[in-house]
């Protein structure tokens, strides 16, 4: 096993888990909604990236943090 393969196992692993998350909100009918300000993510965003869980403000302020960190 390579670096480089447990680089890829893990992004499949966190893709695997990110998916199961978003069929777990479509079961509770939270699917598209922003988990940080609960707004409604928009159609598009979510055929984009279907596993998003942030809205495009929130994620770009998370994104924003984290690079301020
Ligand atoms: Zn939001």
């Amino acid at each position: 096993m390579t670096q480089h393969d447990e680089v890829v196992k893990r992004r499949l692993a966190d893709k695997s888990r990110a998916l199961a998350e978003a069929l777990e909100r479509v079961r509770e009918g939270t699917y598209g909604i922003c988990q940080a300000c609960g707004c409604r993510i928009p159609r598009r965003r979510l055929e984009a990236v279907p596993t998003a869980t942030l809205c495009v403000s929130c994620q770009a302020q998370r994104e924003g943090v984290a690079h301020a960190a």
